[in-house]
């Protein structure tokens, strides 16, 4: 997609802090972090939100979660815990239209979420 954002920050055009890559995921910090330590998991297909998702597609979510599982016990989250959000259309909150999953941990995250 040549106007996505996220597409360009997997593509290098757009530089990003990154933590972990395999061949279906990217993952890299948030720019405006709202915990400790907040990552956004992305896949390298574009899909707008989870809604676009279909078929053998959905190994790219498995993938994610997988990425997720790793990066928290490599953050030590194992023992307090860590929230996986994804936030989809107006109502969800979403701002990418690039399929992400928010990774939050580091502090006490509250429920609602408001
Ligand atoms: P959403 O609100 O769609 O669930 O999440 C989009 C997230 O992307 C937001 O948390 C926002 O801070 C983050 N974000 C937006 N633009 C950039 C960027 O250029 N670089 C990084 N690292 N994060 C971004
Ligand atoms: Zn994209």
């Amino acid at each position: 997609m040549e106007d996505c954002l996220f597409c360009k920050i997997i593509a290098g055009d757009i530089p990003s802090n990154k933590v972990y890559e395999d061949d279906m995921v990217y993952a890299f910090y948030d720019i405006e972090p709202q915990a400790p330590e907040h990552i956004l998991i992305i896949p390298k297909k574009h899909f707008d939100s989870i809604l676009s998702v279909a078929g053998k597609d959905f190994e790219y979510v498995d993938r994610m979660i997988e990425a997720a599982q790793k990066l928290a016990k490599e953050k030590g989250f194992e023992k307090d815990g860590f929230r996986l959000v994804f936030n989809t259309g107006k109502d969800g909150g979403q701002t990418v239209q690039h399929l992400h999953m928010h990774l939050l941990g580091g502090r006490s995250l509250q429920w609602p979420p408001g």
